[in-house]
C-alpha cells in the first residue's frame, strides 16, 4: 500500500520538501508519496488529528506551525523540547512523536563543507529567531571554542546566549559591535531573513573587518547566493547557502520516519535543480 508523507504550512505552494522527498522515494524505489498541504493557524488541530486517522506515516512541520503544533502532539523528543519547536512528526502506529532536525541538520551540513572539526571554530550567529535557536543549541552542544550571538533585539540574543552557555563558551554582542569585531571570528552564519527574495540588496551586517580565510553561512536559499555570500566569496570565503541544511535536516526526518539512510546527493540534486543552481 502506498504510504504517504508530507508538509503542512502557510504559505507552502513554494516549498521544495515534495520536490525533494519524492527524488529519494525514486531512488530508493519506496512505494510513497509526499503532498504540501496549505494549513491556516485555525486548522491545525484538525490537521494533526488527521495525520493520526488517515495514517500518514509522517508529515514535516513548517511556518508558522513549529512551535504550536507541539501542543497536539503525544511525544516531544527532548532536543525539540529544549529548541522549542518541531519540524518532524512519526506517526509510531498512532502515537505522534515530534522531532527538531533543523539544527543537527545545519551542524551535520557544516562538518560536512568544513571537512574537519569545529571544535577549534569561534562563531558568529547573526539572528536570534527560531531557525537560529536549533542551529545554536546544537552547535552549541557539538561543542565549539567559542560562539556569540548578535541580532536587532539585544535581549533574543542575551536568552539565547543564556541557553547555550550550558554547553558551550556563548556570549552576545550588538550588531554594531559584532561587525566591528568580526575579525575575531572563523564561521559567520546568517540565521536572519535579511537577504532573502526580494531583498537581493541587503546584508545583515557589513563584511568590511572580516578575517582572510573566515567561512561565511547563510540558511537563505533564495536567492541561491544572496548579497552577503557574493561578497563573502569576493573576499575569498568559502561560504555555504540554505540549501546544505534544508537537505540535511530532511535526510535525518527521512531516517526517523524509514529507520534507513536517505540518499542525501540525490536529495541534495534535486532542490538543487529545482532553484536552478549548479551542481
Ligand atoms: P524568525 O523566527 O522570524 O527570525 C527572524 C530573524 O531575523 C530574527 O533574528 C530577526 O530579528 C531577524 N530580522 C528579520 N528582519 C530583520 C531586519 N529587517 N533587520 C534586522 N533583523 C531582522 O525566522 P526564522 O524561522 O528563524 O527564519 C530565518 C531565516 O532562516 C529565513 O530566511 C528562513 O528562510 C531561513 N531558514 C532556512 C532553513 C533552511 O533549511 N535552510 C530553515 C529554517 C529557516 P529580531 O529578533 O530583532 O526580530
Amino acid at each position: 500500500m502506498n504510504q504517504v508523507l508530507g508538509v503542512i504550512g502557510s504559505p507552502i505552494s513554494h516549498s521544495l520538501s515534495p520536490v525533494m522527498h519524492e527524488a529519494a522515494y525514486e531512488e530508493l524505489q519506496l512505494n510513497c508519496s509526499y503532498h504540501a498541504f496549505h494549513v491556516e493557524s485555525t486548522q491545525l488541530k484538525s490537521a494533526v488529528e488527521g495525520v493520526r486517522s488517515l495514517g500518514l506515516k509522517g508529515i514535516n512541520v513548517t511556518i508558522p506551525h513549529k512551535v504550536d503544533v507541539i501542543q497536539y502532539l503525544d511525544h516531544i523528543d527532548p532536543l525539540a523540547e529544549e529548541i522549542g519547536a518541531v519540524n518532524t512528526i512519526v506517526n509510531d502506529q498512532g502515537v505522534l512523536k515530534g522531532y527538531n532536525t533543523d539544527g543537527d541538520g545545519y551542524v551535520y551540513a557544516l562538518l560536512q563543507r568544513i571537512g574537519k572539526t569545529l571544535h577549534d571554530k569561534r562563531i558568529l550567529i547573526v539572528g536570534a529567531g527560531g531557525a537560529a535557536k536549533g542551529v545554536a543549541l546544537c552547535l552549541s552542544k557539538y561543542g565549539v571554542k567559542k560562539m556569540t550571538i548578535t541580532n536587532r533585539t539585544s535581549s533574543k540574543a542575551e536568552d539565547l546566549a543564556v541557553i547555550c552557555s550550558q554547553y558551550s563558551d556563548t556570549d552576545y554582542l550588538s550588531l554594531g559591535m559584532a561587525q566591528a569585531e568580526l575579525a575575531k571570528f572563523d564561521i559567520m552564519i546568517n540565521t536572519t531573513s535579511i537577504g532573502m527574495a526580494p531583498n537581493f540588496d541587503q546584508m545583515p551586517l557589513s563584511l568590511e573587518n572580516l578575517r582572510k580565510g573566515a567561512f561565511v553561512s547563510d540558511l537563505i536559499y533564495n536567492p541561491y547566493k544572496t548579497k552577503l555570500l557574493i561578497e563573502a566569496e569576493n573576499k575569498g570565503s568559502g561560504i555555504m547557502n540554505g540549501v546544505d541544511m534544508f537537505v540535511h535536516q530532511g535526510a535525518l526526518a527521512f531516517k526517523k520516519w524509514f529507520n534507513k539512510e536517505a540518499p542525501v546527493q540525490i536529495m541534495k540534486n534535486s532542490v538543487i535543480k529545482h532553484l536552478g543552481g549548479s551542481i
